[in-house]
Parts: C-alpha cells; sequence; structure tokens
C-alpha cells in the first residue's frame, strides 16, 4: 500500500481558488426487505454469524436464484422519488470478481440495462438552491462481511459472517455536478431524507445500511474537461465524507501545482489520520466481465405497476417543507428542521390538527420540546402526546396562562404525562397573580410614570404598551395579560 505523508502543507487559498473540484457520489443503500434478494433468507441486522444462509445465498452449485419482488419495489419507490424514469424493461448482469465475501465469484448486479435512470435531485447550499443529476439506480446484491477483529484467530485469520451476502441494495450514482464538499454533504442529506421518508431503508449508516463513496477530481477554474478522477471509498459518516473530500480535493491541487501528475486509483479514508491512502488502481468495468445474468429472466416493469407505486408514495421532504412554509406561515429554516424527519413533521402536523396555532406550534417544538429532549436524553418517541402539548398551547393563545408559566407546565408535563389542565389545576398556576395584586401593580406604575400617563390622555395609544410591559415585569411575567390589559385600561380611562 502506497502510503501519503499525513502532514501535507496547507496551501494558499489562491492557489486553492485557480481550482474546481468535481464530484460525484455513489451510494448502496440496503433495501428494508424482511428476505434476501434471490432467497428466502431474513436480513435482519445482528443475528448470530452465518445463521440466516442458505444454498442460494451461499453460492452453492446448482442452486438458482428467484428474485424478490418486494426489493425491485423498493427500488422503483427510490426512483421515482428521485425523478428517474423507471425503465420497462431492465436486466440483471454478472460481474466477476474474486474475493472471500462472494462466495460464487460474481455479484449479481445490472450493468447494461439499469433499473432506472435520469433523475434529480435538489439542494440548498448557503441559501442557493441546486439540483443535483442522479445517473442510474439499479439493483444488486451486498456481499457478505469479513470480521477482522474481535476472533480468537483474528491476529492470523479472517472470519466471514454470510448473514449479509445477498441483502437487497439500490446502488445510487450521481451525475458529477457537485463542487464543494459543502455540496456533496447536503446531497447526501437529502438523499437520505427521501430513503427514509419513502421508507425504502432504514439509512442507518453504522450498521451499513448507507454507505458513500466519492470520485473526485479537480480542474483549473473556466476549464470544461475532467481531471483525473479518484475514488475515495470507507466513508462511512457525513462527516468524514466532507473531510475526506477537504482532504482529496487539496491534495489533487497540490500535486498538480507540484508539476506533478494524479494517476485514476481507489483511495480509502483513514479515519485515525486524517488522511486518504491508496488502495489500488481504480478498475475499469471490462475488468469486471460483465455479461447478462443468465440465470434470472429480464426484469419488466409495467406502466400500471409503476404507476401503483408511485400512487403509495409519500409527500416528500420538499414538497413538504414548501407547504409548511405557506400554510402555518413558519420561516423556511423552522420549516426545513421540522421536515428533516417523517416524524417530527407528523408530529408538528397532529399538534396543529389538535388546535394550537402554526407558529407556536413551530416553536414549542423546536426550542422548548427539542431542548428537553437533548436534555433529558430522551429519544423522540418519548415526548408527550401531540394533543397534550395542543392543549397548552391553547391554554396560553386564550391567555388562561402565561407563556412562562406554560414553560413550567410544559416541563411538568414532560416528566410526569400530565395534562396541562391537570397540572395548572393542581398547582394552582392558573390564579397565581390576583386581580387584586394586578391592580395594586397597575397603580404603582402609574403613580410613577406620569408624563406617560399624560402622553396617553392626550392620545397616544403606543405608550400603553409600556405600561403592560411595566406591569408583567412587576408581577415576575407572571400576570394573565388580558387581565393586565383590562385593568390598565379602566384604570388609565
Ligand atoms: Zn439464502
Amino acid at each position: 500500500m502506497a502510503k501519503t505523508t499525513p502532514e501535507e502543507p496547507s496551501l494558499a487559498p489562491e492557489v486553492l481558488a485557480k481550482y474546481e473540484p468535481v464530484i460525484g457520489l455513489e451510494v448502496h443503500v440496503q433495501l428494508l426487505t424482511r428476505t434476501k434478494i434471490f432467497c428466502g433468507c431474513s436480513t435482519r441486522f445482528g443475528d448470530p454469524p452465518n445463521t440466516n444462509v442458505c444454498p442460494i445465498c451461499l453460492g452453492l452449485p446448482g442452486s438458482l436464484p428467484v428474485l424478490n419482488k418486494r426489493a425491485v419495489e423498493m427500488a422503483m419507490r427510490a426512483s421515482l422519488a428521485l425523478n428517474c424514469t423507471v425503465h420497462d424493461h431492465s436486466r440483471f448482469a454478472r460481474k466477476n470478481y474474486f474475493y472471500p465475501d462472494l462466495p460464487k465469484g460474481y455479484q449479481i448486479s445490472q450493468y447494461e440495462l439499469p433499473l432506472a435512470t435520469g433523475g434529480w435531485l435538489e439542494v440548498e447550499v448557503s441559501g442557493a438552491k441546486k439540483r443535483i443529476g442522479i445517473t442510474r439506480l439499479h439493483l444488486e446484491e451486498d456481499a457478505a462481511k469479513n470480521l477482522h477483529e474481535g476472533f480468537s484467530q483474528s491476529a492470523t485469520k479472517a472470519y466471514i459472517d454470510y448473514n449479509r451476502c445477498g441483502t437487497p441494495l439500490s446502488e445510487i450514482v450521481s451525475e458529477p455536478d457537485m463542487r464543494t464538499p459543502e455540496e456533496a454533504y447536503a446531497y447526501l442529506t437529502a438523499l437520505r431524507q427521501i430513503l427514509l421518508y419513502t421508507g425504502v431503508s432504514d439509512c442507518n449508516m453504522e450498521e451499513g445500511s448507507l454507505r458513500c463513496d466519492a470520485n473526485v477530481s479537480v480542474r483549473p477554474r473556466g476549464s470544461k474537461e475532467f481531471g483525473t478522477k479518484v475514488e475515495v471509498k470507507n466513508l462511512n459518516s457525513f462527516r468524514f465524507l466532507q473531510k475526506a473530500l477537504e482532504y482529496e480535493i487539496e491534495r489533487h491541487i497540490g500535486v498538480l501545482e507540484s508539476g506533478g501528475c494524479l494517476s485514476q486509483e481507489t483511495r480509502l479514508w483513514n479515519q485515525a489520520e486524517s488522511h486518504t491512502v491508496s488502495m489500488r488502481s481504480k478498475e475499469k468495468a471490462h475488468d469486471y466481465r460483465y455479461f447478462p445474468e443468465p440465470d434470472l429472466l429480464p426484469v419488466h416493469i409495467s406502466p400500471a405497476w409503476r404507476e401503483e407505486v408511485r400512487r403509495t408514495l409519500p409527500e416528500l421532504p420538499e414538497a413538504k417543507r414548501t407547504r409548511f412554509v405557506t400554510a402555518y406561515a413558519i420561516t423556511h429554516y423552522d420549516a426545513e428542521v421540522l421536515t428533516s424527519t417523517q416524524a417530527l413533521a407528523d408530529y408538528f402536523e397532529s399538534v396543529v390538527k389538535a388546535g394550537a396555532p402554526g407558529k407556536a406550534a413551530s416553536n414549542w417544538i423546536l426550542n422548548e420540546l427539542i431542548g428537553l429532549l437533548n436534555d433529558r436524553k430522551r429519544p423522540f418517541d418519548k415526548s408527550p402526546r401531540p394533543p397534550a402539548l395542543a392543549e397548552l398551547l391553547i391554554m396560553i393563545e386564550s391567555k388562561q396562562i402565561t407563556a412562562a408559566i406554560g414553560k413550567k407546565v410544559f416541563v411538568i408535563m414532560f416528566e410526569s404525562g400530565r395534562t396541562a389542565a391537570e397540572i395548572v389545576a393542581a398547582e394552582g398556576l392558573g390564579a397565581q397573580v390576583t386581580e387584586n395584586a394586578i391592580e395594586q401593580a397597575a397603580r404603582e406604575v402609574i403613580a410613577k410614570n406620569p408624563e406617560n400617563v399624560a402622553k396617553f390622555k392626550s392620545g397616544n395609544e403606543g405608550v400603553f404598551k409600556f405600561f403592560v410591559g411595566q406591569v408583567m415585569k412587576a408581577t415576575h411575567g407572571q400576570a394573565n395579560p388580558q387581565a393586565v390589559n383590562d385593568i390598565l385600561r379602566k384604570l388609565l380611562s
């Protein structure tokens, strides 16, 4: 393995600015089927090694694959959600290579005729929207997993778990449309969100159900030709993706600036040392001796089936964001956070449906609820039920309690599961400041501010707010604002 020095000098910004990075991503995503793509074995993660295997996924001679219809449907869902054309005819192919995690000596994948092509998704970076093209989405089987650690003879032997072998995968290849590591990060985020919304995958990067490789090159700004492309593997987190791209872009520019040449190769991201290392020269398609898979029929997708799948697609994140902004008059940023997961978006809409004003629901969820969940390290599904939060927000809206009291009630609700009405009644929070106390505070404020009283009496309505603010302050924000208003009007008239 050729190693690069980890400590390469960083280049001056004006040198970096001379070049334009070109980035494309290849994402492998495990589809959420119960069984494998060509046999009936379970796809469950975490079972004891080599317990979910059969002659088909072990590649034993004489066994024949049978295509899992559900896997095709899942891949169609992803394709349609990514604006791809799902083709009437696609075909499986054998991708030949030898590796211990591939018992047949070839992987069943798709090559010349993939399931879907020509899609796009939209990303937003620093307020600017951009479409990233999707070249293709195809179906294939996952390989087994080599385990190099944790067994008695790990020092001298490799262990293989074939449970993963034959898990359905979709490979999603983007166009080389990204120009910065931030755009690549935004693309992967948007892609993951769509795959989660459509229920196609759990996209769990730690368990390997979402894996990302990046193709990166640089070229002089203004040039139309692509530079030499390097593939970077082992990017198993969003952060690694961004860091690896930043490193690799700078490495390319450094090589070019010093008059060197880049070689087309595959490199591995080494997180511990924060650099990439060369793994092998990049294999080309002909290295794999692709040919049509003779054991499987071509895949035919009727327009009726395709439309049936399209009809079952949920509202996608981008559409939901736009609707939230117009329907609930919330900011674009808030809509983005609320739609970051389907569960959060559904929760917000349930609170609104139960009667809470949209803006208040959004504020409370994003500030109070998320804050408490983080603080108490509780998962989102342990939030108060949406109608319970809605009841609290209605009490604040109708001025039965102040927002300050509301926050106290919410913490008690969060911890006890009691309703806002119960808590307010039990703790006597609704009547903490009596009308007499408000009146007394109001009289004091009026007595102390004769010049403002004069202004108000001469028709300056704006100064009324000053009195309300002063009385609220004097009652430590716990008076009912409506009562404060009424009492002040009475005393000032
Ligand atoms: Zn099997």
